[in-house]
């Protein structure tokens, strides 16, 4: 059964912050395998991720912490690793995470850790120094406690169908998305993307590489052109010019939606009858369109409260 997860990003204010807890109610409702929130790169987002992550934590869905180590010494990275584990988080998205804005060519920026990998491994080995058995209540009997063995983390990195921007080759991202799994990634979740082919071609070469671990399509649905522009600018993607002429040529903001719907639609069904396991839906802290996008698909059936009552 194909599964679908979805990403938020910690709001910068309390209207943001409003408005995202409206919607979250929203996106748990719809039981996602797990909702994951983004980290600003050097922590700058740190506070507000974890504030999010936390609230999440009191649901009934997984929540999955994305971590990013540019910049950070060992001791800076094991510390914030620490405290996110004392939250009570045990998934990650482990990230090298961008250069800082204004920072010239070349890898000064980088820390002690130079890539996600070096991450990868780091969150094991803090994780495996931690108490590595707690005590757990015995049902029936008030007094009794019994020792578990402390729960394995789930260790999530990226992943780049079209290639990363400063990758030199296919080979390269290849090489780099298996050196994460032999560094105890045990899932992959993609860059977004505009066209199907794009994930089952790099999934086919993963798996003839060597790659074992699942390969979640990251989705997003695309309501205007000027987000479109943003996304092509932030990513590197090739412009999809199809999608941005009809995107254009919508006259409403209604016209729009359902332009970026439709085309999220046929793209989510596209990956799914090619073989990919689920959708990550990047949900820009809004719920409409990725539910609309999901229950196009079939994947679920949750109403939007919201629309309901309108
Ligand atoms: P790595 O896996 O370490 O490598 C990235 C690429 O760089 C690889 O293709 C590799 O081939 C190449 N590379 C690695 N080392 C070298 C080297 N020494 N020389 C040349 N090339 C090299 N950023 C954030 O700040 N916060 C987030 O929350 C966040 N979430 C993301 C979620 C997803 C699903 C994705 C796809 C990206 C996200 N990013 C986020 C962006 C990410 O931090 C950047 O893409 C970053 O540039 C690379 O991170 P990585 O984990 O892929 O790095």
């Amino acid at each position: 059964m194909a599964t679908y997860s979805f990403e938020l990003y910690p709001p910068r204010n309390a209207a943001a912050e409003l408005a995202l807890y409206e919607s979250l109610g929203q996106l748990v409702a719809a039981a996602p395998e797990f909702i994951s929130v983004t980290y600003g790169a050097s922590g700058s987002s740190g506070e507000a991720s974890l504030g999010v992550l936390r609230h999440l934590l009191t649901t009934a869905v997984p929540p999955m912490a994305h971590l990013t180590c540019v910049g950070w010494t060992y001791s800076e990275a094991t510390r914030v690793i620490r405290e996110f584990l004392d939250a009570g988080l045990t998934s990650f998205l482990a990230l090298r995470g961008d250069p800082p804005v204004g920072s010239v060519e070349g890898d000064d920026f980088l820390g002690d850790l130079k890539s996600a990998g070096e991450l990868v491994q780091l969150i094991h080995r803090v994780q495996a120094e931690r108490v590595p058995f707690s005590q757990e209540s015995v049902p029936g009997f008030p007094s009794a406690k019994r020792l578990s063995s402390g729960k394995k983390v789930t260790i999530a990195v990226a992943a780049f169908p079209n290639g990363h921007p400063r990758s030199r080759s296919v080979e390269q991202d290849l090489d780099t998305l298996l050196a994460k799994e032999a560094a105890g990634a045990n899932l992959a979740i993609t860059q977004l993307f505009f066209h199907a082919e794009d994930y089952l071609r790099f999934t086919e070469q993963a798996r003839a590489a060597g790659v074992t671990m699942r390969i979640l399509p990251g989705v997003m649905p695309i309501l205007s052109p000027e987000r479109l522009q943003r996304m092509v600018d932030l990513t590197g993607e090739r412009m999809p010019v199809e999608l941005l002429a009809r995107l254009s040529a919508a006259e409403t903001p209604d016209a729009r939606y359902a332009v970026g719907i439709e085309h999220a639609t046929r793209l989510s069904n596209d990956l799914l009858d090619g073989g990919a396991p689920g959708l990550h839906l990047y949900t820009f802290n809004r719920h409409e369109a990725v539910l609309s996008v999901l229950r196009a698909t079939g994947l679920t059936t949750t109403i939007d409260a919201n629309k309901e009552q309108a």
